[in-house]
């Protein structure tokens, strides 16, 4: 007789804590099958990258590790997860799939959907179950913090006592970190992933680290050690965003009044910033195409026809002549994390200052950011290229953050080793020194380092009539309530009307 099995499909929560899937399958009479599949054809995708796979790698490590113990070890599988589900359904009878609610980009959207008609043609029980903070099939944005709120108010789930292991498995090797599935080679450093680096971090931040969070936090170079460094587990899921939140509101309470000052302010801006996370991944729940079209309608079409490929190489190694954007780009590559702040201007950059498209910008950062999480990234990339239609313009001009968080050059110089002898007075703007002194101290404007290749000024201010010409068709306020409706905060607006009521306008994060 074909034995009856649970699955319990991994994705992007990779643990075994606050695990509502694994919970629920373990305390059924079956054996539980937990299952990760390396999907080859994701893996070919334009977003996706080696760095995060080496993350991946030592999640799945940890994972199962905790599985093992548990009584059943994780079963790996690589190949496409509806002949991978076909298989097994063949081999044995799946009683029922437990999963999480993915919000994931349109591939794994769409290849969910192809499971469910699997699962529904052949009678296979879906079970799925709601992930952090983020709601399917949300009514309307009025509720969502409220019941985003109430989730994170939510008792921790523990991990299972059992599993009840499945004979005559075989699993497939996880494959390696260097295997030819993933890509381009790795060109820097990657963070440690799994379980234990995680609450490694996490105690680290809350205990040390955040109390100088705000302070540096968007200091280039120390913001890596004073910003919690959670993103990547929280995207890939070694850690559930409810378990950091109950951790920060459990060391707030225990804070000793010594304390309080360095790290009671440094805390609840974290907190809030946990908040945007589900915030920012409500949007693309809600509107999926959110990866591929503008917020805002009226902003399509706007920077495609306009790709200058010298220019996006240029931007994407580093080597567009300012300084200061070139060691963020360098940094980035090679650690695979940069702060909030420099990923805003490299992106504001290359939409503003050299009119590329955030699609094609987009794709590039996500296979550089560790953390590589659809709904944060494709609503920053859009807002910080004016497209949302509910946010303010901002194009940052890199020589005033460049002096602002780099006063003395001194990340420039780590970065852009080309300019590394260049006097403090010109680091930020090589360009404006002398022939002599270029000769006195080696610095090859010409040859090392390249020459600024837009006049960041002047491409700004056409930037913007270009947008302001959108934002002036008659129909554009009507389409942005549209937008503001669907995504917008409300409670950055309760905030702002509380202290003006006198304005209408709307500003988001
Ligand atoms: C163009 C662009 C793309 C981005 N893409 C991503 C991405 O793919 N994945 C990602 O996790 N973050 C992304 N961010 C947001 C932010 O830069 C990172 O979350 C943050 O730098 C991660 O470092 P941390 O964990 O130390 O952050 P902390 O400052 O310690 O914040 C804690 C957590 O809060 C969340 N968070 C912080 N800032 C934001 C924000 N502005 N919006 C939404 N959530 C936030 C993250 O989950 C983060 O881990 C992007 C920002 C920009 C401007």
């Amino acid at each position: 007789m074909t034995k009856n099995i649970n699955i319990v499909w991994f994705k992007r929560d990779l643990r075994i804590t606050d695990h509502r899937p694994l919970l629920e399958a373990s305390v059924l009479d079956g054996p539980v099958l937990p299952l990760y599949v390396v999907e080859l054809d994701y893996w070919q995708q334009s977003f996706s990258s080696r760095r995060h796979w080496h993350f991946i790698y030592d999640c799945l490590v940890d994972l199962n590790v905790a599985l093992t113990e548990l009584g059943q070890p994780l079963v790996i599988k690589v190949g496409n997860v509806c002949n991978i589900i076909k298989s097994l359904h063949s081999e044995f009878n799946i009683a029922g799939i437990y999963v999480h609610e993915e919000t994931g980009n349109l591939w794994t959207y769409q290849r969910d959907v192809n499971v469910k008609r699997l699962c529904t043609r052949d009678n296979i029980p879906l079970h799925e179950y709601p992930l952090n903070g983020v709601v399917r099939r949300l009514q309307t944005r009025n509720t969502w913090s409220t019941i985003r709120d109430q989730r994170m108010r939510e008792k921790i789930l523990p991990k299972p006592e059992l599993l009840h292991p499945v004979d005559d498995l075989t699993s497939d090797k996880l494959p390696d970190k260097d295997s030819s599935i993933f890509g381009a080679d790795l060109n820097g450093q990657v963070q440690h992933g799994g379980r234990n680096a995680a609450v490694t971090e996490l105690k680290g931040f809350l205990n040390t680290r955040s109390s100088r969070y705000l302070y540096h936090i968007s200091a280039p170079g120390l913001s890596s050690t004073h910003c919690s460094r959670l993103s990547a587990h929280l995207a890939w899921g070694s850690l559930s965003t409810r378990e950091v939140v109950q951790s920060v509101k459990k060391r707030q309470q225990q804070l000793a009044p010594e304390e309080r000052k360095r790290f009671g302010r440094n805390l609840t801006a974290f907190s809030s910033r946990l908040a945007w996370r589900c915030h920012f991944i409500q949007k693309i729940e809600d509107q999926p195409e959110i990866e591929i079209h503008c917020m805002h309608p009226l902003f399509e079409g706007l920077r495609e026809g306009y790709h200058d490929e010298a220019k996006y190489q240029a931007w994407a190694t580093g080597h567009t002549g300012y300084p200061f954007i070139d060691a963020c780009m360098r940094n980035l590559i090679y650690d695979g994390w940069i702060t909030f702040r420099m990923r805003a201007m490299l992106v504001s950059f290359a939409s503003y200052q050299l009119w590329l498209d955030w699609r094609v910008t987009g794709d590039h950062l996500a296979r550089l950011f560790t953390d590589y999480e659809p709904g944060i990234h494709y609503s920053q990339l859009q807002m910080q290229s004016g497209v949302t239609g509910i946010n303010a313009m901002r194009a940052y001009n890199p020589i005033k953050q460049s002096l602002e968080h780099d006063p003395k050059g001194l990340y420039i110089r780590k970065w852009v080793p080309e300019l590394e002898n260049l006097p403090d007075e010109f680091i930020h703007e090589p360009w404006k020194c002398s022939n002599d002194l270029i000769d006195n101290t080696h610095y090859l404007l010409n040859t090392n380092y390249p020459q600024p290749i837009v006049d960041h000024a002047s491409a700004v201010k056409e930037a913007k009539q270009r947008i302001a010409e959108v934002r002036g068709d008659t129909q554009f306020q009507i389409l942005s309530k549209t937008v503001y409706n669907k995504h917008g905060s409300r409670k950055l607006r309760a905030k702002k009307s509380k202290k003006s009521r006198t304005t209408d306008q709307i500003e988001l994060f």
